[in-house]
């Protein structure tokens, strides 16, 4: 039996690998961070060479450090920065544009034209998903429309599309596979997610040739083995997921009902539903989980665009801190914030305002603020903009949320934890991993080859590190999320008188 499962985590910033053993502790990883290209405000790409290049780099970096021979690798399994889109030359899998990253908002008008001609209802019914220009479908028909010859050259057959787990799959397999999961499909705003099949009235309607998709598969399958001159060797390619339903399965959410947050950039809550999609009410988005067969688990899903971007903008912009950590030492040093409310929208907000034009906006300043109330109540906002996350799934699935699974750089944060669990009267367990992202895809891609026999296996692998139970009186609890509603009213009432 080999020893290790490769993780290959490609993200919007970086690229990762991660060697996991069968107890799924991290063994060796390296990480790269690659070009950010803003050719226009707004507007966000990647080389996909450089995604390809630097994500092959880490993987040989990571084996190298434990001198990993390819025989030593089980499997691999890849999770990835999702709605991504990428177009290549199937004959020379040269890409015909850079990739089209998921914050790119070039397609705005696009999708303004998209509710005009009311599709964004046949959108949400089909897909699960708001109309936003954040998916795949308007990016695909951009690059079609404007890259010279693409049109017809997709048209002919020539032109191949996929997501970043697909364009690594394509050059891991050296052009052999073509392919995405479940999971990935479902943020492309194509693909009918009760169905399971690619939608064809969408299709027609952004004028995407069906020829240039990828076949669909489920998240925990052999896709294919890696080409002989990649790594030396055979490897099977057996896992695949987008970063938040990767991170879903690695925290074992297994379970109707179970749910995690991950405290990274923004906030990704996700719930699994179990094999029912659930449409929301509510401003959450409905998506497929990762699953491990063509029966797929459903999961309900909410964003927060600025979390943990909003203590790098104290560090880096206010510089209040020096360190992300110190945050909760000057939190701690009040009791309170003294009424200050700090509502990080600097892009909008997500769910369940949905509001692009809101900004942020600071409240309740008295000659008596300090530093400390300022620092706490930016620190407190992750927590109130989680809270209306857990509201809303509250709402659409008519739950009361009793616990709560965290990740992420900032779930690290213990102060940050403590009044989550205060402000959402949850129980928020923190495993001992919070790489989940990468665990996830290493643990789709070995349960496909045996590595890992089922989930009852990987569940033992689950290891809580640290809990906090809600503290706060009921009362103070209910004055604190008032202050902070009328907090997001005053940014939004501010945004809407905008001139
Ligand atoms: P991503 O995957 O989105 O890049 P990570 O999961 O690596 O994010 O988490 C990094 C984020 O977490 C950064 O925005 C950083 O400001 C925040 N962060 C890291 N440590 C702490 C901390 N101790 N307290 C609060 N925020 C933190």
């Amino acid at each position: 039996m080999s020893k290790y499962i490769m993780a290959l985590d490609q993200g919007t910033t970086s690229s990762r690998c991660i060697l996991f053993d069968k107890k799924g502790n991290s063994i060796s990883s390296a990480q790269k961070e690659y070009t950010q290209i803003f050719p226009k405000p707004g507007w966000v790409e990647h080389d996909p060479m450089e995604i390809w290049s630097s994500q092959l780099s880490v993987a040989v970096e990571a084996m190298g450090k434990v001198r990993a021979h390819y025989t030593d690798i089980a499997a691999i399994g890849i999770t990835n920065q999702r709605e991504t889109t990428i177009l290549w030359d199937r004959k020379t899998g040269e890409p015909v544009y850079n990739a089209i990253v998921w914050q790119c908002r070039r397609t705005a008008d696009r999708i303004e034209k998209v509710k005009a001609d009311g599709m964004d209802s046949v959108i949400k019914q089909r897909t699960g998903l708001v109309a936003d220009a954040y998916f795949s479908a308007s990016k695909i028909a951009w690059i079609l429309e404007n890259v010279e010859g693409a049109k017809e050259r997709a048209k002919k057959g020539e032109l191949a599309f996929g997501t970043v787990d697909t364009w690594l799959i394509w050059n891991l397999t050296k052009g052999a596979v073509h392919v995405t999961d479940y999971s990935n499909a479902s943020r492309t705003m194509l693909f009918d997610i009760h169905k399971k099949c690619w939608d064809q009235e969408l299709l027609d309607y952004f004028d995407i040739p069906a020829l240039i998709l990828p076949e669909v598969k489920p998240s925990s399958f052999l896709y294919g083995k890696t080409s002989v001159d990649v790594f030396g060797g055979e490897i099977p390619i057996s896992g695949a997921a987008g970063d938040q339903q990767a991170a879903l399965f690695g925290q074992c959410c297994f379970q109707q009902g179970e749910m995690k947050n991950t405290y990274g950039t923004g906030c990704f809550l996700l719930m699994n539903t179990g094999n029912v999609p659930v449409e929301s009410n509510c401003g959450l988005v409905t998506t497929i989980a990762a699953s491990i067969s063509d029966d797929v688990d459903y999961a309900l899903e909410g964003s927060v665009f600025v979390a943990g971007a909003a203590v790098q903008w104290l560090r880096d912009e206010m510089r209040m801190v020096r360190s992300a950590p110190q945050t909760a030492e000057y939190c701690e040093q009040v009791e309170d914030t003294g009424g200050v409310y700090l509502v990080p929208a600097f892009s909008g907000l997500g769910t369940p305002y949905w509001n692009p034009y809101a900004r942020g906006i600071t409240v309740g300043i008295t000659r008596g603020t300090s530093k400390e109330h300022f620092i706490r109540a930016t620190v407190e906002s992750i927590a109130y903009q989680v809270y209306d996350l857990i509201e809303a799934m509250g709402k659409d699935f008519q739950i009361h949320v009793k616990e709560l699974r965290v990740d992420g750089g900032a779930s690290i944060n213990d102060f940050l934890m403590q009044f989550q669990s205060d402000i959402t009267g949850a129980h928020i367990i923190r495993p001992a991993c919070i790489e989940t992202t990468a665990l996830g895809a290493a643990y789709l891609a070995g349960l496909a080859v045996g590595y890992w026999a089922d989930l009852e296996e990987i569940k033992q692998n689950w290891q809580i590190s640290r809990e906090f139970q809600p503290e706060m009186e009921e009362e103070k609890k209910h004055k604190l999320i008032k202050g902070w509603k009328r907090a997001v009213k005053a940014a939004i009432v501010w945004a809407d008188e905008e001139e």
